[in-house]
């Protein structure tokens, strides 16, 4: 018989519920053991039906308890650390296998996006770490100290204070004001580049763009541009090519 009071309705079947629930439970787990594909098959359908609802629903769900569910997840964490680690170092691995231009593009968008995160935590790990990171720092002193040593070329003090005087203490790609102590010496051409030691291939950088530009090789604009002001203002250039295609 239809109801004209819905509320009514409603409230006539949750009592009815409740007097029979241990006998409609009982129901609902034969119905769900006798054909688990057809439950299947209609909780699909009925979240198609009321997707949108749903997802609004779950949505709202976890915003008004993200504290909770951020607990509830740490928690798991903490429990199963072993397999979490090793599950996000296989999603890692597949999704580099897949399109490692993406993760590349992904890793500096993080980066850009908690660059002070990142340092400090690359600064914690030097503090943490004091023994290894000398062992590093090390490795890379020798390293470099070796591929200068057996690169043609020599300067001299006076011949870098002048191109210092010439760049005016000045970075050559930020222009940032340097002294004597803070300019770091650019190899222009980079040596694992082929450039050499000689004053033709040196120019004053900040710390950071000797740092940010490392062993990159410049660009033709760049090599005239470097060329052409080597020449307004008398410092050497010529050795700049002769010596690389002497050693290519
Ligand atoms: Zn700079």
């Amino acid at each position: 018989m239809p109801y004209k009071n819905k509320e009514q309705q409603k409230a006539y079947q949750r009592a009815y519920h409740l007097a029979n629930r241990e006998c409609h439970l009982v129901a609902c787990k034969r119905r769900r053991e006798e054909d688990p594909k057809r439950i299947k098959a209609e909780k699909a359908a009925y979240y198609q039906r009321n997707r949108k609802v749903i997802r609004e629903k779950h949505k709202a769900y976890r915003e008004a308890n993200s504290d909770r569910i951020k607990g509830q997840k740490r928690l798991y964490y903490q429990e199963h650390k072993a397999e979490c680690n090793a599950a996000s170092k296989r999603n890692y691995r597949r999704r580099t296998d897949e399109d490692p231009e993406r993760m590349r593009r992904g890793g500096r968008e993080a980066y850009a996006r908690n660059k002070d995160v990142h340092k400090e935590r690359v600064r914690a790990w030097r503090r943490n770490n004091p023994e290894a990171w000398s062992q590093i720092n090390r490795m890379w002193v020798t390293k470099r100290n070796r591929l200068l040593e057996s690169t043609p070329g020599d300067v001299e003090r006076a011949d870098w204070l002048q191109i210092l005087r010439v760049y005016a203490y000045g970075c050559d790609i930020c222009g940032e004001q340097l002294t004597g102590r803070t300019a770091t010496m650019d190899h222009f051409i980079p040596i694992s580049g082929g450039g050499t030691n000689w004053p033709d291939n040196l120019r004053p950088l900040c710390r950071s763009c000797n740092a940010r530009k490392h062993n990159k090789m410049p660009t033709r604009s760049q090599c005239e541009a470097y060329i052409w002001f080597r020449i307004v203002n008398r410092l050497p250039c010529n050795r700049l090519y002769t010596e690389v295609e002497q050693a290519a």
